[in-house]
């Protein structure tokens, strides 16, 4: 048996207003005047004092708005790396994301890019990056992907959708402040919520549970109940509960592995652009057959929140593109292999997807 040895955030801030240290907590990272800052940071902030304001800018420092409208590709990282390199004279002292997981992982695979050869699309995949990354800190605005934890930065390229994997990856420095989240629409805050759950329901059922993975996963799990089918309004106590669930289900998978719901929603991203959170949830519904007590709570959340599932978005697709979905999905094998064991492929047949694929 051979153990992977994980790299984990070695700095780690959490609590209401925490937000308001980011200089403090910068400041000693500082490369010298030419090495700025470059903060990208979701465009739903744009006009919001109350968060821009307070990011501290000095000397040659920026704020690059970026839109979470699409998920990250590998030629937007490819043209913000460019454009950085030809601005400065120098590699910027630090990245910071502020946003969801789109900017969370936009930060990752920029600061990586900056100190290594190529095009992002050469590093999608498990340990392709030689170089470590330049400095980069996460700041969350919404919960549940885990991105703040993970070794992986997400990124559709050319051929296909897949992280840059990598001991580089993951965050030099975290802000967990939960105040951050107070505006997400509820939808929004419901899909990538159900992200965090779905990680939860996917690692403890998966072939690939340890104690590590449960540890965390149970936690999480625990504190997604709380939030999403305990408490009766979304207040202070459950974004501070849910910022910590996004963060143990992301541990909790690091360990282990995500499954079904995952492979087949990195299809749907891929054809149809469909975002992760929504992806996930519009894909977990329709997963009775594999996690049968994970998907009847979901559906109890759902109908306590009266959120919207999309359905039939698959309906009307020509057979090429069921195929390309499939491809995709296919390709995910450790997903399949943690969801269903070793044998998943007598399973999990082409037929089988585009039966299910075509339900959703
Ligand atoms: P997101 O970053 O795409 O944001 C979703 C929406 O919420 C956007 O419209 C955004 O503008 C809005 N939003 C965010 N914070 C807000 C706030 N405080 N107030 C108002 N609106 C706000 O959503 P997400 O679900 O966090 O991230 C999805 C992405 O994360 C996908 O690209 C997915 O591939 C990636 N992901 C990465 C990992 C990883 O480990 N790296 C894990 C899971 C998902
Ligand atoms: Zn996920």
């Amino acid at each position: 048996m051979h153990y992977k040895n994980f790299p984990m955030v070695p700095r780690v801030i959490f609590g209401r207003g925490s937000f308001n240290q980011i200089q403090e907590i910068l400041a000693p990272k500082r490369v010298n005047t030419k090495a700025p800052f470059i903060f990208l940071v979701d465009d739903v902030f744009e006009n919001n004092p109350w968060l821009i304001d307070r990011i501290p800018l000095r000397f040659l420092d920026q704020i690059i708005f970026i839109s979470a409208d699409e998920e990250p590709k590998t030629e937007q990282v490819d043209t913000l790396v460019a454009e950085l390199k030809s601005r400065f004279t120098e590699n910027p002292s630090g990245i910071i994301g502020i946003g969801g997981g789109t900017l969370l992982d936009m930060a990752k695979a920029v600061a990586i890019m900056l100190t290594n050869e190529g095009s992002a699309a050469d590093y999608q995949g498990w340990d392709l990056v030689s170089t470590e990354a330049v400095y980069h800190v996460g700041i969350p605005t919404i919960s549940g992907t885990g991105a703040e934890v993970s070794r992986t930065t997400v990124l559709t390229g050319p051929e296909k959708k897949l992280g840059i994997n990598s001991d580089y990856t993951p965050f030099d420095q975290v802000v967990l402040d939960p105040e951050l989240t107070r505006g997400v629409p509820q939808n929004q805050w419901f899909y990538t919520g159900m992200d965090c759950y779905i990680h939860c329901i996917e690692s403890l059922t998966g072939t690939y549970l340890n104690a590590f993975s449960q540890s965390y996963g149970e936690k999480a799990l625990e504190l997604c109940r709380n939030v999403f089918l305990e408490k009766n309004v979304r207040d202070e106590d459950s974004e501070d509960k849910l910022m910590m669930a996004s963060w143990h289900g992301g541990m909790s998978i690091a360990y282990s592995q995500v499954g079904v719901a995952h492979a087949m929603s990195y299809g749907l991203s891929y054809l149809l652009g469909t975002k992760h959170g929504i992806g996930n949830c519009i894909v977990f519904n329709h997963l009775e057959e594999f996690y049968p007590q994970g998907v009847s709570e979901f559906k109890k959340m759902v109908r306590k929140h009266d959120i919207d599932i999309p359905t039939g978005i698959c309906a009307n697709l020509t057979n090429k593109e069921l195929n390309k979905m499939i491809d995709i999905a296919l390709m995910l094998v450790p997903l399949w292999e943690n969801a269903l064991g070793k044998n998943w492929q007598e399973i999990i047949t082409r037929e089988k997807l585009k039966t299910m694929y075509k339900k959703m």
